[in-house]
């Protein structure tokens, strides 16, 4: 991937937070960078972007996506190869996942310099917060907000594109438990489930909130007609491995995100001649390939999590409890080569690497 021309203003913190960042105890999601990326769309048009100290914002409460949800963000990471030098995966992807997102929510779309270039740059000048621990990342958030000043409701004309970062972690992953839930809807077709939107998650906190009290980690949504397909986990696209073919769910309904990970794993198997479907896939066919000890492997794919085992999948009282994850094979595989590819310890061959 090649730098791009990004007419940009920078405005340096004299007051860095840096010595307050404590690699050992990392504080994802509490503690942001010291830098933050800031562009301003009016009169059809983006305004010069701008990177500035890391500081709240200042809105009307008339503001437009406070009320009606006009609002749409994506998620990205930065990670330091073994020379500490600091490189983006996909971003690329993400700018044109983005552009799907406003064109469904009637936003602007975000041309692409302003995305790559501007979170390249952000990631530049914070490059010290980057961490370098085994495992360890820095989350990078894109988002855009409606900013007219009206409470009538219409598509907005006043938008703002801002990125922010937060140090992560190595993301441990022990299996979790999934409740595959036929009560919610989660997403269904027409509506904005392909989308990252804000409002699919405002609408999913009160039955994540449910299956959390009953001991599960996550949702494994369903189909809005018929609750028998199913769609995704909560903030992760889902993954089975079934008679040794790995079986997910496609993206024609438009009810799915369509995950970079996702778009990453299926890639990398189907290098390694492994078969990979995307498909329509039944609670059925789950319990049905369970009961006769084909179901071997489950996995969620995301940025945040990467690939993360599922250990238990409930559905109304049938349990199926997978295997020990030591004993799988293709999940810890396609871990370890997503991470050699994200880290630089492999030559990236799919052109899916920026460096800083
Ligand atoms: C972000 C997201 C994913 C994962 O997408 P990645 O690009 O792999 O991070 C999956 N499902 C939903 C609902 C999401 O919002």
């Amino acid at each position: 991937m090649s730098v791009m021309e990004l007419d940009i203003k920078i405005s340096k913190t004299p007051n860095s937070r840096i010595s307050e960042f404590n690699q050992e105890n990392i504080q994802f999601g509490k503690q942001y960078s010291d830098h933050m990326l800031v562009a301003h769309y009016e009169d059809g048009a983006w305004g010069t972007p701008e990177i500035i100290p890391f500081a709240n914002l200042s809105l009307s409460p008339a503001t437009t996506f406070m009320h009606y949800g006009q609002a749409i963000f994506e998620g990205v990471k930065a990670y330091k190869d073994a020379n500490g030098k600091a490189r983006i995966f996909r971003p690329q992807d993400n700018w044109k996942r983005m552009n799907k997102s406003a064109h469904r929510m009637a936003m602007p779309d975000v041309p692409e310099e302003l995305f790559v270039e501007g979170m390249r740059k952000l990631i530049e000048i914070d490059e010290a917060w980057v961490p370098t621990a085994a495992g360890s990342s820095l989350y990078i958030r894109p988002f855009m907000i409606a900013t007219d000043e009206f409470v009538g409701v219409r598509p907005a004309t006043k938008f703002t594109f801002l990125i922010i970062t937060s140090p992560a972690a190595a993301y441990y992953s022990k299996p979790v438990s999934i409740f595959v839930h036929d009560e919610y809807v989660r997403a269904f077709p027409g509506g904005i489930g392909f989308t990252k939107a804000a409002g699919n998650y405002g609408a999913s906190m009160y039955p994540d909130q449910q299956i959390k009290k009953m001991g599960y980690d996550q949702i494994l949504w369903t189909d809005g007609f018929e609750h028998k397909y199913v769609q995704e986990i909560g903030t992760m696209n889902v993954f089975f491995v079934i008679d040794g073919k790995v079986i997910t769910p496609d993206l024609n309904s438009g009810t799915i995100l369509a995950g970079v990970t996702r778009d990453s794993v299926i890639t990398i198997l189907k290098e390694r001649g492994i078969i990979v479907e995307e498909r329509p896939i039944s609670i059925d066919e789950l319990e049905e390939a369970y009961k006769n000890g084909k179901l071997t492997e489950a996995f969620g794919t995301g940025t945040a999590a990467s690939v993360a085992p599922i250990g238990k999948l409930t559905f109304h009282t049938d349990e199926m409890q997978l295997r020990p994850v030591e004993e799988w094979e293709i999940v810890n595989w396609v871990k370890t080569t997503l991470d050699d590819i994200r880290y630089g310890r492999v030559a990236d061959t799919h052109g899916w690497i920026l460096p800083v």
